[in-house]
């Protein structure tokens, strides 16, 4: 029988002995080894990609770098340009007077505020707007009787908003000075332009709260000219004042339907209710209008006329 030969690594531990014992160590101890010389190997590869890069770090690819880069930058800039251009100054939005803008107080000031309550006679650009809807075709109402008015207002968050209507040159002083009044006191109106955004359609501009005057039209389930057809009547806030037909209960606009009741001074609505007391219906009374609110058979609470 072969004697069994002990471990050469292991001599003195005496657990040579056991065969299975020594395998596994040895097993062991070549593992560690293969570890080492991974590490080693890893460690050949990082130093070799270090001298790599050393090599390349020269003058010239860092200037090539640094213009990839700026390349890159100027690229991204020009992308991204059209969220950069500054917007429109307020300046520019009252020398073009885009109605339904809002304009900052202090731009008012600089700008004039003479020029932002002014009467003018129907432009091309205006009229261009107005032809086939509220000029309608058999428009009996010549051009020249018509003025375009510029108007500021404060809107439902009080800020300064630009408005527009067209009227008979015969009440547009009055309109100007009652406008120039209600802005002075913080009266709030949602918005100020022409009925013509909304192809005249009475019920759409009402609907949307627009402020409206001239119409060339017939009075609501009628066939009777409206004395907004002569641009002698004008609408305010028509969504919170709206029309009621007290024969059958119609509310025009539709949606105005729950303001057509209730109408205290304590209910919370982002404008004023019209009543008897309201600055509005003050101020169109001296002037010598009449009031919808205060007619028998129907309400509209939204109209005065002259
Ligand atoms: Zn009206």
């Amino acid at each position: 029988m072969k004697p069994q030969k002990s471990h050469p690594q292991l001599p003195s531990l005496g657990i040579a002995k056991c065969p299975t014992l020594g395998i596994l160590l040895k097993l062991n101890l070549d593992f560690i080894k293969f570890k080492l010389d991974l590490y080693k190997f890893k460690f050949n590869f990082i130093k070799f990609k270090f001298d790599f890069i050393k090599s390349n770090f020269s003058f010239k690819n860092v200037c090539g770098f640094c213009m990839l880069m700026l390349a890159l930058k100027v690229l991204c800039s020009s992308y991204t340009k059209p969220t950069t251009v500054p917007s429109s100054t307020d300046q520019e939005v009252l020398k073009e007077w885009r109605a339904a803008t809002v304009v900052s107080d202090e731009a008012v000031k600089e700008f004039g505020i003479d020029s932002c309550f002014k009467a003018y006679p129907i432009s091309d650009a205006i009229f261009s707007r107005m032809d086939g809807k509220s000029y309608k075709k058999n428009c009996t109402v010549p051009r020249s009787s018509l003025r375009y008015l510029r108007v500021l207002h404060r809107n439902v968050d009080g800020k300064t908003q630009l408005g527009e209507i067209v009227c008979n040159q015969a009440i547009a002083n009055d309109l100007l000075e009652i406008f120039r009044e209600l802005y002075k006191q913080g009266y709030k109106i949602e918005r100020i332009t022409l009925i013509d955004d909304y192809d005249a359609d009475d019920e759409r501009s009402m609907a949307a709260n627009n402020t409206s005057c001239f119409n060339f039209r017939v009075v609501s389930g009628t066939t009777k000219l409206s004395n907004h057809a002569q641009g002698r009547a004008i609408d305010i806030n028509p969504l919170y004042n709206p029309y009621i037909h007290l024969n059958n209960g119609k509310v025009e606009p539709a949606n105005g339907k729950p303001y057509a009741t209730n109408r205290t001074a304590s209910r919370k609505i982002p404008v004023p209710f019209i009543n008897t007391s309201d600055l509005c219906y003050r101020l169109f009374i001296q002037h010598g209008f009449r009031w919808g609110g205060a007619w028998r058979t129907v309400k509209d609470y939204q109209h005065f006329d002259k």
